[in-house]
């Protein structure tokens, strides 16, 4: 039997795949995290993050999830005008890699490929520490491997619906989530399916590298069934802001060294964050230029076979009905400059040929 690819409507054949997003959300329930947010910052009031123009900018430097409006998207009239403008450029499917702990109405998912036409393929599995409920923090690998796997045997929240990749988060990483790490890794061996790791900058990349480098050692697992994302939130970050005010000679340069390393061994990343509207003065955030850039550099190292594309599109703040760039980014600025280089070739291996190895099992 040949390899499948499991969509939110069921199996395709990886051909069927076609031009893929790798990165962008659907319908997220995201209260956990905002309640945590509201603890952490006592001095944000409601006003101050109530869902209007005049807060979108404030929103916009990360406190959005304290927004009660923008915690849940269950919209699927407004994600179906969203997706149509994916759709217009394209694009055929898009890989959902929704934490459980974070999901929506998965039958919404469903509803919204149905309306689109578009294949979605979404995910079980653990977000990190800070962003799940109380009864799945501190809990033992055996614990995460089961829930997953009871996903994939009985499909998701009492559905028919499958999930076709895995999830887990490094944050900080914690016990958790270093646990949730390896029952996904597990389950790579066991299924086939490839592991998809949320990664936040602060994450010591040394312990990144140890850590999936240990794990897929112990399971006999392929560095080529993991895909480490949100790698290109990290390419701006290895200068000081306030040595780049202060000190005239210190330049913003780009630091690739994680991605390259990860890369080296096999690793899939994912340039994953396009346009997203996260701006922050305590320490660097890439724009779109510097993503582009990377994206570039890399390719020319000859990594192209191991990266992929995605904006995490998931906030209403990104939503162009609200001012935002949509779930269309990497298409408009990053594909459309590839072409204008004369690199249409590469842009293949990116949206088509990536996807589809790292989605087939
Ligand atoms: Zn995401």
């Amino acid at each position: 039997m040949g390899k499948r690819i499991t969509t939110v409507c069921g199996d395709i054949a990886p051909e069927q795949l076609g031009f893929t997003s790798m990165h962008d959300h659907t319908f997220v329930d995201l209260r956990v995290t905002g309640k945590y947010m509201e603890a952490m910052f006592p001095q944000v009031t409601h006003e101050m993050v109530e869902f209007k123009p005049e807060n979108y900018s404030f929103l916009k430097t990360g406190t959005y999830l304290m927004c009660p409006e923008l915690q849940v998207v269950d919209d699927l009239e407004g994600m179906v005008k969203e997706y149509g403008y994916f759709k217009a450029l394209g694009g055929q499917s898009v890989c959902d890699p929704v934490p459980s702990t974070g999901r929506g109405d998965v039958r919404k998912t469903k509803a919204l490929s149905e309306r689109t036409g578009i294949n979605f393929i979404t995910a079980t599995g653990i977000y990190h520490e800070t962003a799940i409920p109380q009864e799945f923090r501190g809990q033992d690998v055996k614990f995460y491997y089961d829930y997953c796997k009871g996903q994939i045997e009985d499909g998701i929240d009492g559905t028919d619906i499958y999930p076709g990749v895995l999830k887990a988060a490094l944050a900080t990483g914690t016990d958790t989530e270093n646990n949730a790490v390896e029952a996904c890794i597990r389950l790579t061996a066991e299924t086939g399916l490839s592991t998809h790791i949320h990664t936040e900058p602060m994450m010591d990349g040394d312990e990144i590298v140890a850590l999936l480098d240990r794990l897929c050692e112990k399971y006999s697992v392929d560095h080529d069934r993991i895909l480490i994302c949100h790698m290109d939130n990290r390419i701006a970050g290895s200068v000081m802001v306030t040595d780049y005010l202060e000190e005239p000679e210190t330049d913003r340069t780009l630091d690739l060294n994680l991605q390259k390393t990860l890369l080296e061994k096999g690793y899939n990343i994912g340039l994953d964050t396009w346009g997203m509207p996260v701006e922050n003065s305590n320490f660097f955030m890439p724009d779109d230029f510097e993503r582009l850039k990377a994206l570039i550099t890399l390719i020319d190292l000859g990594y192209g076979d191991h990266i992929t594309l995605g904006n995490d599109f998931s906030s209403k703040l990104m939503w162009r009905a609200y001012g935002g760039h949509g779930c269309t980014r990497f298409i408009t600025f990053g594909l459309q400059m590839m072409e204008m280089l004369g690199r249409e070739e590469q842009i293949h291996k990116l949206v088509y040929d990536n996807p589809a190895r790292i989605l087939a099992y």
